[in-house]
């Protein structure tokens, strides 16, 4: 590295401006991103300090105008300048500016006010402090007396200033002689807002870990301490005890004095797994989250930074914990979509904390009861360590799951939403008071369009992924834009039954009302959680029993134990295989999976039905005998043939503009100067209409590029980083990278 690019003050909100500096003989090779470095700045040459964003070998500017570097800042790697080279990663890999990347990893430097708290501690010993109380009392200085009386019958030694000085009635100037006399003093230190305080108990059970937990335990710990930092799986069905061995593992890694970062997908949902970790680990546990106050999250930022929490437990966010010595970082329920940003940088939080943990030598476990097919697919290539928890704790037994053919319940002429297997399931249920879950999966609803009587959706002949009905009438793909006529029969049966699905959770509330008279339902969908605490206060009245239906969402079904519940309903088990993207049978499969898991968990046998149109599709097959494996062999069959990841790297290029013609042009234009690039083994797709063509009156179009290297994606993406760099067209016609799209755009 010849020169380097380095940011100035990153608190001042000038993230984007970054300077060139040169590096001179003396600091050849010891200078690395994120680090500190000191030089001279401006006109004045005042010297000032920065971090080092980024290098290069050939400068920007003329070579002559270019400072040299004074040198490296004295002292350890500050978090921060992990978390800048973290960000130089991000924008290299995954498109953005570094202003974009800067902002994704450090929180809003706006400084809020930190609550002080002033105490008047003892500072003479007791026998002097009780000769100058009884001196007071012979010279009648109340004041005086009242404040030596309390501080010595105070169990601590100390007094809150502010109470102290209001209910005792004490000057300044009491307080100030005394002060000056060497028996007290006045301390002011920060209080931090901590989020979990007062809100669980601090007795934790304990467990003995079994022995499959401690295989797994062991096995991740021996490998970490032979091998370094590492990426391990841990596949475990839900309660089969995957937080214990995260606890475990995360007790080892303090006692080496490191921190821990647990990510978990959606904090309102895991609230009872957080009160665990509270339990085990006290106040040295925090939560970093978007339902905390700024105050709040600010506070969690600072606390970490001066080392007075060991844990981190939040959403992808909480990966950019500005901890000094990460041991552990844990992605629980590593499968969900939640750990992909939807923003710029479009980063992955599963391929970040691997980077991050790389930089410090941490390691990290992933955790699902489904892993994704791409974490199970480095597992089984061995680039990850593998570790399976076959068994639930307990008694437990996996319920029994019929599969009901809704075709069939159309012939036999029953149009209700709920099968007549169903039905009975409930009335025998409602009638042993025992618990119910009606799930409605409404995953990836994008206007598919299927058929009633043979179950078959209408899919793209390129693509293998479900048209989407659009406003003019005709039928599209989203990913090479093929289009065709809504067709007025079934193209496999030629059955009129043919149309999208339009049952909500409110629907299914009504109907079970009317079915039902007698039951007390619960509802949980968007509407119903909108306030702040409204999952919780849900959550809790059914768990007491207050309620014997639970309808929802997908969010029903996840991370929360229900010990009454014996019956699970999965109505329209299909709706998400027709989502337009090359995971839905993954989703579906892990959705199903899970909501199956929910029924009978402690010593009451479950049993889930699922309804559906196709019930010989392999993933609602495989969910219903619990058979991860059985799902992935087909999966990776169908990823194969089609060239998706994760056997294949895709990379999605998002253009936008606000003039249709400009954008079509200049898609075109990208899309030919990529074809003439003329990669052996590039495929190009597009480009074509995005999924929302058109959003807030800007354009959208799609390219799509596939290759079995991502290293190969990756040159191409940095060709056209640089391409369009010098292009003012480029700066009206915008361009996002986004890797392994997770939703069409
Ligand atoms: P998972 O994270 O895989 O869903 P949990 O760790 O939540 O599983 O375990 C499920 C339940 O079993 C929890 O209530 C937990 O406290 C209990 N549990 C886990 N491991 C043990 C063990 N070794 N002995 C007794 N109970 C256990
Ligand atoms: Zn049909
Ligand atoms: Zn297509």
């Amino acid at each position: 590295m010849e020169f380097v690019n380095v940011i100035v003050d990153i608190s001042h909100e000038k993230l984007d401006r970054i300077f060139q500096y040169r590096v001179p003989p003396e600091l050849k090779g010891r200078i690395r991103i994120g680090m500190q470095v000191n030089f001279p700045f401006g006109t004045g040459n005042r010297p000032m300090k920065g971090y080092v964003v980024g290098g290069a070998d050939v400068p920007d500017y003329p070579s002559e105008k270019i400072k040299a570097l004074t040198g490296i800042v004295p002292g350890s790697v500050p978090a921060e300048s992990q978390l800048i080279a973290l960000a130089a990663w991000m924008k290299e890999t995954y498109g953005s500016t570094m202003n974009q990347a800067l902002k994704t990893v450090l929180p809003v430097k706006q400084r809020i006010r930190q609550r002080q708290e002033r105490k008047i501690v003892l500072t003479a010993n007791r026998e002097t402090a009780q000769c100058l109380l009884e001196e007071c009392r012979r010279k009648h200085y109340r004041a005086k007396e009242r404040l030596l009386e309390a501080l010595l019958e105070s169990r601590e030694g100390h007094l809150d200033y502010d109470r102290s000085v209001k209910e005792l009635k004490i000057t300044s100037s009491v307080l100030q002689g005394f002060q000056e006399a060497g028996v007290l003093r006045v301390e002011s230190s920060t209080r931090y807002r901590n989020p979990l305080e007062g809100r669980f108990s601090k007795q934790p059970r304990t467990i003995v870990l079994n022995q499959a937990q401690r295989l797994a335990a062991d096995g991740i710990w021996n490998s970490y301490k032979k091998e370094g930092g590492r990426t391990y799986l841990l596949h475990g069905v839900t309660g089969s005890g995957k937080t214990e061995v995260y606890m475990e593992l995360i007790d080892r890694v303090i006692r080496e004095k490191k921190q821990a970062i647990v990510l978990i997908p959606e904090i309102a949902l895991t609230f009872q797994t957080v009160g665990r970790f509270y339990e085990r680990f006290g106040e040295r546990v925090s939560v970093m989250h978007s339902r905390l106050s700024d105050g709040e999250r600010y506070d969690q930022y600072l606390r970490a930074r001066e080392g007075k929490i060991d844990v981190m437990i939040g959403p992808r966010s909480a990966l950019f914990t500005p901890f000094l010595h990460i041991g552990i970082i844990i992605i629980d329920e590593e499968h969900e979509s939640s750990y992909k940003s939807e923003n710029v940088p479009r980063y992955d939080a599963r391929e970040t904390a691997i980077q991050r943990a790389g930089m410090c030598g941490a390691f990290v476990v992933l955790g699902s009861a489904t892993p994704s097919t791409d974490s199970y697919y480095r597992a089984r290539s061995g680039e990850y360590g593998y570790y399976r928890l076959h068994e639930r704790i307990g008694e437990a037994s996996l319920p029994q799951v019929p599969v009901v053919d809704l075709r069939e319940e159309l012939r036999a002429g029953n149009r209700s939403i709920f099968s007549r297997k169903l039905r009975e399931a409930m009335e025998d249920r409602l009638r042993k008071h025992q618990q119910i879950m009606l799930f409605l999966n409404r995953r990836g609803l994008a206007g598919f369009v299927s058929c009633r009587s043979c179950g078959k959706a209408i899919r793209c002949p390129h693509c293998d992924v479900a048209l989407s009905l659009h406003g003019d009438g005709r039928l599209r793909c989203h990913y090479c834009g093929y289009e065709t006529e809504m067709p007025k029969v079934c193209p496999s049966c030629g059955s009129p039954y043919i149309s999208g699905f339009r049952a909500g959770t409110q629907q299914i509330e009504r109907e079970v009302q009317k079915v039902f008279p007698g039951a007390r339902v619960l509802r949980m969908d968007y509407d119903t959680t909108r306030s702040k605490e409204s999952y919780e206060k849900i959550l809790t009245a059914f768990g007491k029993g207050q309620a014997d239906v639970l309808v929802g969402t997908q969010m029903i079904v996840k991370g929360h134990d229900f010990p009454g519940v014996t019956l699970v309903g999965v109505l329209a088990a299909d709706l998400s295989l027709y989502a337009s993207d090359y995971r839905a049978s993954e989703r579906t499969f892990q959705l199903l999976t899970q909501a199956v898991g929910r029924a009978g968990r402690r010593d009451l046998p479950g049993e889930a039905v699922i309804q559906t149109y196709v019930p010989d599709h392999y993933s609602i097959q495989a969910a219903s005998r619990q058979d991860y494996e059985g799902f992935y062999e087909q999966e990776i069959l169908y990823r194969t043939l089609l060239g998706y990841p994760p056997v294949y790297s895709m990379l999605g290029i998002y253009l936008s503009c606000r003039e249709e013609e400009l954008l079509e042009e200049q898609a075109e234009k990208l899309g030919a100067y990529i074809r003439d690039l003329d990669v052996p083994g590039v495929s190009v797709i597009g480009p074509a209409k995005a999924a929302l063509a058109k959003k807030n009156d800007i354009y959208r179009r799609v390219i799509y590029l596939k290759h079995q290297s991502e290293g190969t994606l990756l040159k191409i993406k940095q060709k056209l980083e640089k391409e369009t760099e010098q292009e003012t067209v480029w700066e009206e016609v915008h361009i996002q990278y986004d890797w392994n799209p997770l939703n069409v755009y």
